[in-house]
């Protein structure tokens, strides 16, 4: 055997090797021309395997329709694809509609791992705090009322004045301390 023949036989072994690697890659360019925009967006091919294509569905619903129309599409596929698909198996075991990395954001806090139930605590520490808050402005307003409606007012500040003080001072006692 010469050399030169040699050589051709390593170029068509290499070409043959190109066209076994490549009917996955094209046929996902294919992909979404064959199936349509919609159902590209809840299919994913996953690999070639004996001339048996498989592919992950979004839905039980979506494999379902998929299979129905098989047929249909393996005679699209295979005008296209240098080497005739038998079958194609739809599945949603293998559907992952985005990376990990992307889900764990969606993550709401309270799922998560460490999260310690901040909400709560903020909750039970809050309330008797408020509670009390408001418990005395309730108490001090209360007493200012009282005050004003019972006393009479300071004449210079028109504070509401206990009446020994205006007995003793004419005004109030803050006004009187003012005044000496
Ligand atoms: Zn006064």
């Amino acid at each position: 055997m010469s050399l030169k023949s040699v050589n051709d036989i390593l170029g068509v072994l290499k070409q043959q090797a190109k066209w076994q690697e490549h009917p996955f890659e094209r046929l996902l360019q294919l992909w979404p021309d064959i199936v349509g925009t919609v159902a590209a967006t809840h299919t994913r091919p996953l690999s070639i395997q004996r001339d048996v294509l498989r592919v992950a569905t979004s839905s039980a619903a979506w494999a379902q329709n998929m299979t129905f129309g098989r047929t249909a599409l393996l005679l699209k596929l295979n005008q296209k694809l240098s080497e005739p698909l038998v079958d194609i198996r739809f599945s949603t075991k293998d559907w992952q509609p985005r990376p990990d990395y992307l889900q764990e954001k969606t993550v709401i806090p309270q799922e998560h791992p460490s999260y310690l139930g901040n909400v709560n605590i903020s909750r039970t520490q809050v309330t008797p705090t408020q509670k009390s808050a408001n418990t005395a402005f309730e108490s001090w307003a209360k007493t200012m009322q009282a005050r004003s409606h019972g006393l009479p007012l300071c004449p210079q500040c028109q504070s509401p004045t206990p009446p020994g003080e205006l007995q003793r001072w004419q005004v109030c006692c803050v006004c009187a301390a003012k005044q000496f």
